[in-house]
């Protein structure tokens, strides 16, 4: 949730300066020659519970890359837990090299071992570059790891259920622009048709609203269209397209310097992660042209409530989209909150996940 300037400052200073600046509690360095395994985990607060991220496997340019994006995902996975309402804290794993070629059962196995050197203080899941197969790996080692397949007793894809959060987000954000959450007839469009996306456009296609959609994969646009009644554009047009609401669900950082004024909607909802280029900048541009903006982190929560759930103990899939379900109710209070207090939501929605980390933190009565 740190935007790009602090990023910078992050970037350019010492390491527990960066911790400093962050807030975090731990940095690992994990280092094994024989396979080839290098990462690194960010444990950035266990206030609520055990710090729950993915690991992310990317052929990070540097070293201070991988630190600095660690650094910013593990933060924002506190918030993440704490706005859901569950008792975890805020991790991440990323690894540095090429998933394709650095791979292997050893690889893995290692990098299990070194979670459960931690004893439970993180409990890592899939990322990008990361599978539920690579998780069963890791599971030969450690108790400490979710996101495993439904078929050995996990709780399976987190996707869909990330997808319906975002719907419950985006009818609360359109409860609060258009007085209704009836999104029948609303249009719009729809960035990335991927795991979440595609299931983001079967929810909003059973509803009738108007789809346009665009991805980098043409074929994935071109099968939403043909599926359901969408109209494919292309990867720069879905800026300027004629839409009530934007769902950013393909990369961060969308919503941008170049992007915002182009932006004609009513109401920005979706999946991806770090949506505002500048969170203090581009959230309060937002805010001054009248879009509602459901905070990106809120409402791309249900994958996390999925693992989350599966590792707690008492999983079922009902449980999980009831909780998921909550975001709708969530998102309308966080929306109350920035319009009553003049701030942007982004800064509302952290500013209400801060306040349970610190009353919970001061009755110590999480685990
Ligand atoms: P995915 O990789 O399955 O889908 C992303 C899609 O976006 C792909 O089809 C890709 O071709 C497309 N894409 C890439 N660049 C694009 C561009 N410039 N314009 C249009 N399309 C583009 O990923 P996913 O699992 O569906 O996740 C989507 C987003 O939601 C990601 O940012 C992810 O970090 C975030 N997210 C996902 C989950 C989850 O449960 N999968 C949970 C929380 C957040």
């Amino acid at each position: 949730m740190i935007d790009v300037k602090e990023e910078e400052k992050v970037s350019s200073s010492g390491i527990f300066d960066q911790l400093d600046l962050m807030e975090h509690e731990q940095l690992v360095f994990c280092n094994d020659k024989a396979t080839g395994l290098k990462a690194i985990i960010g444990i950035h607060c266990t206030v609520l519970g055990p710090a729950l991220g993915g690991t992310r496997m990317w052929n990070y340019a540097s070293e201070q890359e991988a630190i600095t994006d660690v650094l910013r995902l593990s933060r924002g996975m506190t918030f993440k837990a704490a706005i859901s309402g569950l008792n975890l804290g805020g991790g991440k794993a990323v690894i540095i090299g090429d998933s394709k070629k650095l791979k292997s059962e050893a690889f893995l196995r290692r990098f299990g071992k070194f979670i459960e050197s931690l004893n439970g203080k993180y409990i890592t899941a899939e990322d990008v570059n990361m599978s539920p197969d690579d998780m069963e790996y890791i599971a030969m080692e450690t108790r400490h790891v979710t996101g495993l397949s439904e078929n050995i007793g996990g709780g399976g894809d987190p996707s869909p259920v990330t997808a319906f959060g975002v719907y419950m987000g985006m009818k609360a954000a359109a409860k609060k622009a258009f007085g209704s959450d009836d999104l029948s007839g609303k249009s719009v469009a729809v960035q990335g048709a991927g795991q979440v996306g595609m299931h983001l456009i079967d929810y909003l296609a059973k509803e009738n609203a108007k789809l346009y959609v665009s991805d980098f994969d043409q074929k994935r646009a071109l099968k939403a269209a043909a599926d359901h009644n969408a109209i494919a554009v292309g990867l720069d047009e879905i800026y300027d397209v004629d839409m009530d609401i934007y769902a950013p669900c393909a990369l961060g950082a969308t919503i941008n310097d170049n992007t915002i004024d182009r932006l004609k909607c009513n109401v920005v909802a979706g999946a991806a992660n770090n949506q505002l280029a500048d969170e203090e900048k581009h959230g309060n541009q937002l805010m001054q042209k009248g879009i509602v903006y459901a905070p990106d982190f809120l409402i791309n929560a249900g994958g996390l409530i999925n693992v989350g759930i599966d590792y707690l103990g008492g999983w079922s899939k009902d449980r999980v989209y009831k909780k998921t379900e909550k975001i709708f109710q969530t998102t309308l209070d966080i929306l109350n909150l920035s319009e009553k207090e003049g701030i942007h939501s982004q800064k509302a929605a952290i500013k209400l996940a801060t306040k349970r980390i610190h009353e919970l933190g001061k009755i110590k009565t999480v685990r």
